[in-house]
């Protein structure tokens, strides 16, 4: 693998989206497109061309303030409709987004340079959870009855919250909108949600797209800035709940400013993913596995397989395998045919990343393939597979969220779950072995909210998404995400009188 990574560049003319698809520059409150109170608006850019795709509005706090207004109006006919009705209305959502898949991701994609085939996994991700919580809500809203004193029956109920303020990332922005919007709607609870600043377009779009299906002020999309919008949605004393997916300084900020009024909180944060490779792994399918795992969304992935631990036996023949793998990945703009990487989002992230190539080639650690940025128009990082990488390096213990891979060695179980556990982030880990003790005893120890062993990021609507320590609390998708949004009340009839 010595040919350089080149960005293969679209043939095609025509741009990706037209500027009748694109949303307006204005906020969805309400059932309709909203003006917002300020005329400010922020660039929106296509990470591949360089150039403003659309603006979007810089909300303020009024903007939030209406917003929240129409959603606590909204908020007990919603909440008050039987789980069939909600059900029926989640169903109808997910047979939209279905029809208007091909526009949906080309949006992706023009805002967030993404492969469409990547975008189109997103909207397909997005219709099933949509339909999954459909279906998931009609078997959970009451959680038991009995009798526990003489005379006295007990029902314990699951209740809405009532409103719940929505912050979302930019590297699966309709999908991330998806994951909250779907439980918080089907448990019965309305919402206001505030999209990156960066990749509005296809959240925006989504909403004009359901409006005819949803009572006006249950949905709520408003754009602008995290420190503006997303902080008053955290502060403002009618939201019951703030749901955000994010960074780790953005979830410190969002539980501070909910702390003052003691509003729930469910985060999911940032993550490191190990991947501890043991001596008897299946090396081969570990980095057949990796080719995806690694570099799917360019990396811009909270559960990338970022960080490869392996065993110092079969080190070098496991580099070597996973460079082998990663360099047939195809860098190219999204309708590139069979394009698999795409740019990272925007400039400030592509600095960001850089920055952490370079000290970390700087610290020693050596490049067995990519390690510099490719050449523009776009913000392009081609696959890399950073190996010698000292151990505490800064490139192996902070989130990097692009195409970059670590590969470090343990010599024992101890160290490797040791240093697997040695970062802030707990949200995920992958475990490669054949043996069946420490298939089951590694997993134990490790402190991550989901563990693959002999696999790495395979997900489904079924199984709960979320982290321990630094990468938050709460759980996305499943029955464990309707539960976050709901609360619990418990009701007690004396029936002797
Ligand atoms: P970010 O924290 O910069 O932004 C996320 C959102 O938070 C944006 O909408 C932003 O405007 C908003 N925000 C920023 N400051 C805020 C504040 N003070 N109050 C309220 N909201 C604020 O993160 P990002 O760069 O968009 O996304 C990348 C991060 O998201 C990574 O750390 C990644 O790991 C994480 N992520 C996690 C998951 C997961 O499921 N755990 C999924 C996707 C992304």
């Amino acid at each position: 693998p010595t040919a350089k990574a080149e960005v293969r560049r679209s043939t095609d003319a025509r741009p990706l989206v037209a500027a009748a698809e694109l949303p307006p520059a204005r906020h969805f409150i309400a059932g309709d497109y909203a003006d917002s109170t300020s005329t400010r608006l922020l660039d929106v850019i296509d990470p591949c061309s360089e150039q403003v795709l659309c603006r979007t509005p810089d909300g303020t706090t009024d903007d939030v303030d209406r917003a929240v207004a129409e959603a606590v109006a909204a908020r007990s006919s919603w909440a008050r409709r039987v789980p069939k009705d909600r059900s029926d209305v989640l169903h109808a959502i997910a047979d939209r987004v279905d029809a208007h898949g091909d526009l949906l991701a080309r949006l992706e994609s023009a805002n967030t340079g993404k492969p469409l085939a990547v975008a189109r996994d997103d909207i397909a991700g997005t219709v099933d959870t949509f339909r999954f919580m459909a279906g998931a809500v009609r078997s959970t809203t009451s959680m038991s009855a009995g009798e526990y004193l003489d005379d006295h029956l007990s029902l314990v109920l699951r209740e809405p919250v009532g409103v719940v303020g929505v912050v979302t990332p930019w590297n699966y922005p309709l999908m991330m909108a998806a994951w909250k919007v779907a439980p918080i709607l089907a448990a019965g609870n309305t919402c206001v949600l505030k999209p990156s600043e960066i990749t509005p377009v296809t959240t925006v779009k989504f909403a004009e797209l359901v409006a005819d299906l949803l009572p006006p002020g249950v949905l709520n999309i408003v754009t602008g800035r995290g420190d503006v919008v997303g902080a008053r949605l955290s502060s403002h004393p009618d939201v019951d709940l703030v749901a955000l997916t994010g960074s780790v300084p953005s979830g410190r900020a969002v539980a501070r400013a909910a702390a003052e009024d003691l509003k729930r909180v469910h985060l999911e944060l940032g993550g490191k993913a190990p991947v501890v490779v043991f001596e008897d792994a299946d090396l081969a399918a570990v980095a057949e596995t990796l080719r995806t795992a690694s570099f799917w969304n360019s990396g811009q992935e909270c559960g990338a397989a970022c960080r490869v631990l392996v065993h110092e036996s079969v080190a070098a023949e496991l580099a070597d395998h996973l460079v082998r793998e990663a360099a047939t990945l195809v860098t190219g703009e999204p309708a590139v045919d069979g394009a698999e990487l795409g740019p990272l989002v925007s400039k400030a992230h592509f600095d960001r990343v850089r920055g952490y190539l370079e000290r970390a080639q700087r610290d020693g650690a050596r490049a067995a393939l990519g390690g510099a940025a490719l050449d523009g128009p776009g913000y392009f990082v081609p696959p890399t597979v950073l190996v010698d990488v000292p151990e505490g390096a800064e490139i192996a213990r902070e989130e990097v969220f692009g195409p970059v891979v670590t590969v470090e060695t343990f010599r024992d179980e101890d160290e490797a779950i040791r240093r697997a556990n040695d970062v802030p982030y707990g949200l995920a880990a992958s475990v490669w072995t054949e043996n069946a003790r420490r298939s089951h005893d590694v997993p134990a120890r490790l402190d991550a909210g989901t563990v693959w062993v002999n696999s790495h990021l395979a997900l489904a609507n079924e199984v709960p998404w979320g982290g321990f320590k630094g990468s938050g609390y709460g759980r996305d998708l499943s029955l464990y995400a309707l539960e976050d949004y709901s609360r619990t009340k418990h009701v007690m009839h004396n029936h002797a009188r």
